[in-house]
C-alpha cells in the first residue's frame, strides 16, 4: 500500500511548522509498512490532483494568503473535483479560510476555493490560545493551539469539533473547524497530528478507503503521545477552572 501527500505551498502557508503534520503522516504510515511518498508543489508547480491521496494546506499570514489565493483560482475547478471524488485534505488556519469562499479583511475580499459553503470575516482582537475540542466519532480530546484574526461561519456543514475551551471558528456557536467529505479544516495550528495521532490516523483511513477499499490501521504504541495529549489536556482544563474561581 502506498500513500501520495502533497504539500501545497509550503514555502508561504506554513505557520508555526504546519510541515509537521506531514511528518507525521508519513511516520505513522511508514511503522505500518505502508509506503508514503510526498510531493511539495511550490507557486508555478502543477498540481498533480490524479495521484494525489493526502493534500495539506497549511496556515499563513494575510499577506501570504493573498498572494496564493490567486494562485489557488488557477487550481480551482481540479481540486473540486478531487474533493467531490472523497479526496482527502487537511486545511489549517488560513488553508482553512481559503476553502470556503470568501475571506473578508480591512484591506479587501480574498476569494476562497468554495469548495465547501463557508466565509471569513476578520474582526479584533485576534483569538489567540491553547483549544480542547470533542468530536464524537474520535475515542478522546483534540488539543491544540489557535491564532487567527478570522472568524468562520460554516452553515450547515458539520464541524471538526465541539469546542470545549478556547474560541473555535468565530468565539460565538461552540463549533470549531469543518469536516466536508473527506475535508477537514481546523484553526489548530502546527503539530496538530503529532498531538492528536487519533486525528492523524483518522485521515490516513480516509485516503486510504478511497484508493483501496476497506481499511483498518494497525495499532501502534501510542502511550507517550496519549500521555502529552492527557497532560495538555489536563491544563488547559485546571486553567479554566482557576480563572472561573
Ligand atoms: N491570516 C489569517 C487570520 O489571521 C490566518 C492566520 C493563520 O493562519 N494563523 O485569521
Amino acid at each position: 500500500m502506498k500513500l501520495q501527500i502533497t504539500h501545497l505551498y509550503p514555502d508561504l502557508l506554513n505557520l508555526y511548522g504546519d510541515r509537521g503534520n506531514i511528518q507525521c503522516m508519513v511516520m505513522r504510515c511508514r511503522w505500518r509498512g505502508i509506503e508514503a511518498e510526498v510531493t511539495e508543489c511550490r507557486m508555478g508547480d502543477s498540481v498533480d490532483f490524479l495521484h494525489s491521496d493526502i493534500i495539506l494546506l497549511g496556515g499563513g499570514s494575510d499577506r501570504e494568503q493573498q498572494i496564493v489565493c490567486t494562485r489557488l483560482q488557477r487550481i480551482r475547478k481540479d481540486f473540486r473535483e478531487y474533493v467531490e471524488d472523497g479526496g482527502t485534505v487537511l486545511a489549517v488556519c488560513g488553508g482553512y479560510q481559503l476553502l470556503g469562499h470568501y475571506y473578508d479583511t480591512p484591506d479587501g475580499r480574498m476569494k476562497g476555493l468554495e469548495l465547501v459553503d463557508l466565509y471569513t470575516v476578520q474582526e479584533s482582537p485576534r483569538l489567540i490560545g491553547n483549544i480542547v475540542l470533542k468530536n464524537e466519532t474520535l475515542p478522546y480530546e483534540i488539543v491544540g493551539f489557535e491564532n487567527h484574526g478570522g472568524r468562520t461561519y460554516i452553515g450547515n456543514n458539520a464541524a471538526f469539533g465541539e469546542v470545549v475551551s478556547g474560541y473555535g471558528n468565530n468565539g460565538k456557536d461552540g463549533c470549531e473547524g469543518v469536516q466536508y467529505k473527506n475535508v477537514f479544516g481546523t484553526y489548530l495550528h502546527g503539530p496538530l497530528l503529532p498531538k492528536n495521532p487519533h486525528v492523524c490516523d483518522l485521515l490516513l483511513t480516509s485516503a486510504l478507503e478511497r484508493k483501496y477499499g476497506k481499511a483498518e490501521l494497525s495499532p501502534l504504541d501510542d502511550a507517550l503521545e496519549r500521555e502529552a495529549n492527557r497532560y495538555i489536556l489536563k491544563r488547559v482544563l485546571e486553567k479554566n477552572k482557576t480563572r472561573g474561581a
